[in-house]
């Protein structure tokens, strides 16, 4: 048996046009052919599951190899295989067509960019680094005759019998000479651990030494000997594909330090699993970081059935948990597609309110069932819950039964608590509830004191994000306004009786208050001379709120 042919397609020259849009992703051939080998193998372990495969399943390991003098690179699977008849379709046709509408689709395409980069090109993606590829296949039917297939990325194809006599499919790939980088044992290593490090069938790539006992010594110590084992690149059953019942704490952390080695461990984590209406598992993990300035974007690892597709999860995950760590794997993300089209997905829009719903209901879980803990967590937290309050009003219905305020004597609140804590007194003519807060406990220590001596309480917001989360509660809080302690307003609330008689009278105080004025020289500020003791604060300078946080804005340059 042999054939030519002339694979049907309208666009000869396909190659060149694959070639300039996956420029710079051209080790993706590798995840492609790998994942094929994977899902070959499924699919044999499928059938003999239900009974219609009887031969022996064996060893079942993908193997990844490389010959640098004869600059080949060779996928190995013993999976389903094929027949010539199944080449024809699955290779010729439909692996085609699959990289003919790429470049239908693309080939407008002003900037590469807009296109994924990781469009599922398949089996054709192979061309990207090879001249010449083989199929040496044969399939696991009965009487089935092994098949080799031959291309050198024209239209043109060849066919013949082959020689093979064990079930599965070799794809043997002849490096072209601008891709010799990949005929590298760690460049390899390094595409497979990035793609294929939690496929689901044992994935080897050569060998490598390993120490094991080898008896004792005279002196009865343990001896050590190096062996040569085989490489298996992979973790065939990663945390997320398990229930959470069958996982304890320290899976969840030794994963984590699988993926971020260098990191202190997380606070949490939240275990995603859903399969209506769409399909998604995952493990979210918050990590602990000192500071805003700590934070990284896109640490969120995207798979689609454990096959690694890239950590750009922006548009999939809402923007404010793209400061979270962790794994996400759905086949029910379109990938193929640009960024425009996945915004307006309608699975991607269920995906982001599921993944903010369930943040949410673990951080409402973590807080009704040990509110000491949760707020000695607070300060990890606070950053997270801040940001998803002021980006996402979803978030925020459920984030203010969870969000705390801290005062000056550390305490915490819910707002709501702190609304009726401060009300009665903390109110101003308008009858507006003023919450106070420090920016610097240190700096604003004096205002503080004032404030307290008063019985007004102080919170502490001191941090960067804190300005963005003061004018958002502002907008949301039934008539309530905060205001920096410093600010002239705290004289102006309905106060108690003062406790301390005026020691001045009324015209030294007018005195008084008209030197402070003609030293400051500045209308932005206010005098106020109190009615306290000497040895306490006479007389407060304060700027009215909005003057403060326009003159912080201009320093901080608007203030983002
Ligand atoms: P996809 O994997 O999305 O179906 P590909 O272009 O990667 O598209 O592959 C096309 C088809 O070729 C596969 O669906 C499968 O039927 C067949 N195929 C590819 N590689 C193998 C393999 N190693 N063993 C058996 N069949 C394969
Ligand atoms: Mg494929």
């Amino acid at each position: 048996m042999q054939e030519k042919g002339t694979i049907s397609i309208h666009t000869e020259n396909i190659f060149p046009i694959i070639k300039k849009f996956l420029y710079s992703d051209h080790e993706i051939f590798l995840r492609e052919l790998v994942s094929n080998a994977v899902d070959a193998t499924q699919k044999i372990k499928r059938l003999a599951t239900l009974g219609q495969y009887k031969g022996e399943l064996g060893d079942i390991t993908v193997e990844v190899s490389f010959d640098e003098k004869k600059k080949t690179i060779t996928i190995s699977d013993k999976g389903l295989g094929m027949t010539a008849e199944e080449i024809k379709k699955y290779i010729n046709q439909i692996a085609f067509s699959g990289a003919t509408e790429f470049v239908e689709k693309f080939k407008d395409a002003k900037d590469a960019n807009e296109i994924i980069g990781k469009f599922g090109l398949g089996f054709y993606s192979a061309f990207m680094v090879a001249k010449n590829v083989e199929i040496h296949t044969l399939s696991y039917q009965d009487g089935a005759e092994p098949a080799i297939w031959t291309c050198d990325g024209s239209t043109e194809f060849e066919i013949k019998k082959g020689k093979r006599k064990t079930r599965g499919t070799d794809i043997i790939l002849h490096i072209n000479e601008d891709s010799e980088e990949f005929l590298d044992k760690w460049k390899l290593q390094g595409i497979l651990d990035k793609y294929c490090k939690f496929l689901p069938v044992p994935i080897k790539f050569g060998t490598k030494s390993e120490s094991v006992e080898d008896g004792v010594d005279d002196k009865g110590e343990r001896k050590w000997k190096s062996v040569e084992v085989d490489n298996i690149i992979n973790t065939t059953s990663p945390i997320w594909t398990k229930s959470p019942s069958d996982l304890k704490d320290e899976d969840y952390l030794n994963f984590y330090k699988e993926l971020y080695p260098m990191s202190e461990d997380p606070l949490f984590w939240i275990h995603l699993n859903v399969d209506y209406p769409f399909n998604l598992t995952g493990v979210l993990y918050f990590p602990k970081v000192k500071n805003e300035f700590e934070l990284q974007r896109n640490k969120i690892k995207l798979f689609s059935r454990q096959v690694f597709i890239t950590d750009e999860v922006k548009d999939i995950v809402p923007e404010f948990l793209m400061l979270l760590h962790g794994v996400i794997d759905s086949p029910d993300i379109p990938l193929n597609v640009s960024r425009s089209f996945l915004q307006a997905d309608g699975n991607v829009k269920k995906i982001n309110n599921y993944i903010t719903k369930k943040v949410a209901d673990k951080l409402s879980e973590l807080y009704k069932k040990d509110r000491k803990a949760y707020e000695a967590k607070w300060n990890d937290i606070g950053l997270f819950v801040k940001y998803g309050m002021i980006s996402e009003d979803k978030f925020y219905e459920k984030g203010k039964e969870f969000t705390l305020l801290k005062n000056t004597k550390d305490e915490y609140f819910t707002l709501d608590e702190y609304t009726d804590k401060v009300k009665a007194i903390q109110t101003n003519k308008d009858d507006q509830t003023i919450f106070l807060y420090a920016t610097d406990v240190d700096k604003q220590d004096s205002f503080i004191a004032s404030a307290n001596k008063k019985d007004y309480d102080v919170l502490i917001l001191d941090s960067p994000i804190d300005s963005h989360f003061i004018q958002h509660i502002e907008t949301k809080l039934d008539k309530t306004q905060l205001k920096r302690v410093d600010a002239d307003v705290v004289e102006k609330l309905i106060q108690k009786e003062d406790s301390y008689a005026n020691l001045l009278t009324e015209d030294q105080s007018k005195q008084v208050k008209e030197l402070f004025e003609k030293a400051i020289d500045n209308k932005s500020y206010s005098v106020e001379i109190e009615g306290l003791s000497p040895e306490e604060m006479p007389v407060t300078i304060t700027m009215e709120e909005w003057m403060r946080r326009m003159k912080d804005m201009a320093q901080t340059g608007g203030g983002g």
